[in-house]
């Protein structure tokens, strides 16, 4: 097959859900070479069976992202196992939302630690490799609320943004070699809003969730990302629900 997706080694963080879960079912039909993350490994393990069933080849690591030596070793797997890393996808996220004044600072604390530090430890732990190859590709999943902040939304708008800042910074030091897409989508049913506990937050969600697409729309415009030649890097994907504001 001439597919250029197939046989690229693609490691997946937040691969126990939602986006990332998605956007493996695509890849490994695709012919990807997989290596799925999270913390979740009852998930991981149970997604992988059914990708293997189909005929991918697919490993998986617990991994939590805020732990800088388990992204290491996740890299490490990947490299070891398939010989390349050709794609990071970084986006493992969650969104506890709340009004500043609710003082939720360990929420905060963890949406700085997975939706930011997560995603600069992931690129530290592939850039060397990628370098080596002289090719590469990341792609982090920042927001609509990387774009336009919301009220009740500040810290993981905050978040989305330094997302979109080192998806800029990369591709602006990468030269010709690595590529960085930004992917920011809007609402999307997933498992995201189950992380708010604040519960005016909460509703003000749901009612902003009515109106969410499929998982399967973000892992199209990744996939699209993914398949260009590697002249061509897609440097951003804004996707919205037609219905969303
Ligand atoms: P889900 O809640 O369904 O998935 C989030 C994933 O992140 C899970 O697989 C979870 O796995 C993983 N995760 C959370 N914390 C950690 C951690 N410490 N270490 C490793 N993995 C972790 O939500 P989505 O699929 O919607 O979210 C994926 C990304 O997309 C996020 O970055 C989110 O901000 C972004 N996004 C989502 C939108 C939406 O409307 N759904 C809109 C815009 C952006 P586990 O718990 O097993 O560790």
């Amino acid at each position: 097959t001439n597919d250029p997706i197939n046989q690229k080694v693609v490691i997946i963080t937040g691969a126990s859900s939602g986006l990332g879960e998605a956007t493996a079912r695509r890849l490994a039909g695709r012919g990807a070479k997989l290596v799925l993350a999270a913390r979740r490994d009852d998930r991981l393990k149970a997604l992988t069976e059914d990708l293997k069933a189909e005929g991918a080849e697919v490993i998986w690591q617990t991994t939590d992202v805020t732990d800088r030596k388990q992204v290491e070793a996740l890299a490490a797997l990947a490299k070891k196992t398939f010989g390349r890393i050709d794609v990071l996808i970084n986006n493992a996220g969650l969104m506890p939302l709340a009004p500043l004044d609710a003082l939720k600072v360990d929420e905060w604390e963890q949406m700085v630690d997975v939706n930011i530090k997560g995603v600069m430890y992931g690129i530290a732990a592939v850039l060397p490799t990628m370098r080596e190859q002289h090719s590469g590709h990341v792609i982090n999943l920042s927001s609509v609320a990387g774009h336009k902040v919301f009220p009740g939304a500040a810290v993981y708008c905050a978040t989305k943004y330094a997302v979109k800042a080192l998806s800029e910074g990369l591709r602006m030091e990468a030269g010709d070699e690595i590529r960085s897409t930004n992917i920011s989508p809007g609402a999307v049913a997933t498992e995201l809003t189950s992380t708010i506990t604040d519960p005016d937050a909460k509703k003000a969600a749901e009612e902003l969730y009515e109106v969410a697409i499929d998982s399967d729309a973000v892992a199209r415009a990744i996939v699209y990302a993914i398949e260009q030649p590697a002249d061509v890097d897609i440097n951003e994907i804004i996707l919205r629900p037609t219905a969303q504001e």
